[in-house]
């Protein structure tokens, strides 16, 4: 069971003060901030500028406790799921969480060259929406900022490559996890620890319109992604329960504040589900909903989920909505399915932990 103090668990100021409280002068916090970030210490004895009897001191208060990893599993595009069990939290609970390794760009001899790292911050999820598969079992717990911070942590040091972007999209809803996820960002984003812009970053959400309230005001350092999915009051209810409470006029209004205050344009995340939000009057919803927002639209190709009653539209109807969406003036993106073959491709996290027929599984 995990109770000492766990380093991951802090921002570097957090980091700093903790260290001093504990009678270390103000740069030692910072240095061992960038053993755990920069240098990707795995204990303290590594910390060799630290004197002996301070790291024997930090052993002995705190862990440097991450995620052990479960399984790997690697799909034909490359794409690689991670399965990782946490340690036990205080009421003794376990959770599985997955993380993605994406490849993006490719360099010329077909190697992947760039690589987007997608983040999970729950185990579950509340919100339930009713094409995800995140939301059937019964959600677990929120994960700690250590347990955030730890995926990355866990697949650079498994795949040896660095990450250029990060995506929060994978299990959970982060702004219902706001704490924990905050401060991981800053830690990903502060330039002592994984240096990452604020458009390296991206944390999507389900819109929960005062936690986008206060991420706007304490000033989150990551681009912003809303999943919409529908423009129709009624279709969005039936999508997403949170609707009901979190209506679309509200909604914009929040991302318009986002994008005046941030002068960064807000991605507007759009699975189409065939008959449910795919048709040519769903897109005009879509503009008209859009047109004084600084926005970007992310077209997804919905990935089925067993026992859940929606299915991805025909490849014409996904390019005509597309097309239809840039003949009025849009932004639109079609976002590439991977990793479909191991369940790690949007929305598929958490289901069912265990490999699909054809999957290569890396021994570990
Ligand atoms: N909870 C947050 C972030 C995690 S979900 C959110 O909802 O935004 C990340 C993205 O995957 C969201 O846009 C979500 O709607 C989408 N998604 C969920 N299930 C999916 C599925 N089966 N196929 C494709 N995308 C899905
Ligand atoms: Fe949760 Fe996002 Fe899935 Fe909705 S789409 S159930 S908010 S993880």
């Amino acid at each position: 069971m995990e109770s000492a103090v766990n380093f991951y668990d802090h921002t570097r100021e957090e980091l700093v003060k903790l260290l001093a409280e504990w009678g270390s002068p103000r740069h030692t916090g910072a240095q061992v901030f960038r053993w755990l970030y920069q240098k990707r210490a795995r204990d303290f004895g590594e910390m060799t500028d630290l004197s002996k009897e301070l790291r024997r001191e930090l052993a002995s208060k705190a862990t440097l406790s991450t995620l052990t990893l479960h399984t790997r599993q690697a799909s034909q595009d490359g794409t690689v799921k991670y399965l990782w069990q946490p340690a036990p939290d205080s009421a003794g609970s376990t959770a599985l969480v997955e993380s993605v390794l994406i490849p993006m760009a490719r360099d010329e001899e077909g190697e992947p060259s760039r690589y987007t790292a997608c983040l999970s911050t729950q185990a579950g999820c509340r919100m339930k929406c009713t094409f995800c598969a995140t939301g059937v079992p019964k959600f677990r717990r929120n994960l700690t900022t250590a347990e955030i911070t730890a995926q990355i942590v866990g697949m650079e040091r498994d795949s040896g490559v660095p990450f250029n972007n990060i995506v929060v999209m994978g299990m959970g809803e982060p702004m219902d996890n706001y704490e924990n996820t905050e401060k991981a960002m800053r830690i990903l984003h502060d330039p002592e620890g994984l240096n990452l812009g604020r458009r390296r970053i991206t944390v999507s959400t389900s819109g929960l319109i005062d936690h986008l309230e206060r991420f706007i005001k304490d000033d989150w350092p990551v681009s912003l992604a809303v999943s919409l999915h529908s423009a129709d009051p009624e279709i969005r209810d039936r999508l997403m329960p949170i609707n009901r409470s979190n209506p679309l006029d509200k909604l914009y209004k929040v991302m318009r504040r986002f994008t005046f205050v941030r002068r960064l344009p807000v991605t507007l995340e759009y699975i189409l589900l065939k008959d449910v939000n795919d048709r040519p009057e769903d897109a005009e919803k879509l503009a008209a909903y859009c047109k004084d927002l600084l926005c970007k639209v992310n077209l997804i190709r919905y990935n089925p989920v067993p026992t859940l009653p929606f299915e991805a539209p025909g490849e014409d109807r996904v390019m005509a909505f597309r097309d239809d969406l840039k003949r009025r003036g849009m932004k639109v993106f079609l976002r590439e399915r991977k990793g479909v073959d191991i369940a790690a491709a949007c929305g598929q996290l958490g289901f069912e932990n265990t490999p699909l027929p054809g999957a290569n599984v890396a021994p570990l």
